[in-house]
């Protein structure tokens, strides 16, 4: 036992209890494929909001939205429905920083024929997670390798996905945190919860922590690793610790966490000002 949890609980669930979740949706990404009722539409918006939710959602999270919108009623018909030699023609345009249209097509491609073969992004995922005896990293390289596991050419010119399309869906098998890929797990394996979905039965308990620099300092603050890298490893150290708070839902406070880091209320050292009025000022090592 991690004698640190019984420090840490506490205070991690007051703020979740003082996080206006439903207020933060509104400017997160997450946001997107609420607007969706069928799972399969809210799989395919979710795995388009989740990948490109790199940098800033104010810019970001816009562009995607317009882009939907144009993509019509609904994303999972689109994407089966996406043609090698009309993508062209049957997408709206779309860019932002290193992705324009061309990689949301090899993803909206390679989800479309995953939907096809197996029904929906869960069903592959579970299948995922059944072969690899649920050790989530294998999985997670499986459910990403099924997806890319397309004749690519007509897109860009080669078979396999390209640099840019193995950003928008890294696999953990070259040791990234996987930041978006976990996030995009995180929304459809827990929940219902008025934030995740919770479409997809897999454990909770399965889940790592979507790390980004924000999860990566606060973690650091509350004494959660002392890793220095946005590393796989560094995910799997934080969610290890966090799963002696919750073994069942280990990364049920991400979006509090992350949303405390994204709204510039945590700022990275001791601020007498900011610091004031956290709720998770007496667990923090800025301050104990
Ligand atoms: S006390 Fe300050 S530094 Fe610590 S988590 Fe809260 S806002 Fe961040």
């Amino acid at each position: 036992m991690w004698r640190r949890a019984a420090f840490l609980k506490p205070a991690l669930d007051a703020l979740l209890v003082e996080l206006p979740a439903q207020r933060r949706i509104a400017a997160d990404p997450i946001e997107l494929p609420h607007r969706y009722r069928a799972q399969d539409d809210v799989e395919i918006a979710a795995l388009l909001a989740s990948s490109i939710a790199y940098g800033r959602a104010d810019l970001f999270k816009p562009r995607l939205a317009r882009f939907l919108e144009e993509l019509g009623p609904s994303p999972a018909a689109a994407a089966r429905a996406l043609s090698p030699r009309k993508w062209k023609s049957q997408l709206p345009a779309f860019s932002y920083r290193m992705t324009d249209t061309r990689d949301l097509a090899c993803l909206l491609y390679g989800a479309g024929r995953a939907l096809e073969r197996h029904g929906s992004l869960g069903a592959l995922y579970e299948k995922c997670f059944a072969v690899a005896a649920g050790d989530s990293r294998l999985a997670q390289a499986r459910f990403v390798a099924a997806i890319v596991d397309v004749d690519l050419t007509p897109f860009v010119g080669q078979r396999t996905p390209s640099r840019r399309l193995k950003h928008l869906l890294a696999s953990p098998e070259r040791g990234s945190a996987c930041k978006r890929l976990n996030l995009f797990l995180r929304w459809m394996v827990r929940g219902p919860d008025g934030v995740d979905f919770g479409f997809w039965k897999v454990p909770k308990s399965s889940l790592v922590i979507p790390l980004d620099t924000h999860i990566h300092r606060l973690s650091g603050f509350l004494g959660l690793t002392r890793r220095k890298d946005l590393s796989y490893k560094t995910a799997l150290e934080i969610t290890a610790r966090l799963a002696q708070l919750d073994p069942e839902d280990p990364v049920k406070y991400d979006f509090a966490l992350c949303h405390l880091g994204i709204s510039g209320q945590c700022p990275s050292r001791r601020d007498v000002v900011k610091c004031a009025g956290c709720p998770i000022r007496g667990v923090c090592r800025m301050w104990v």
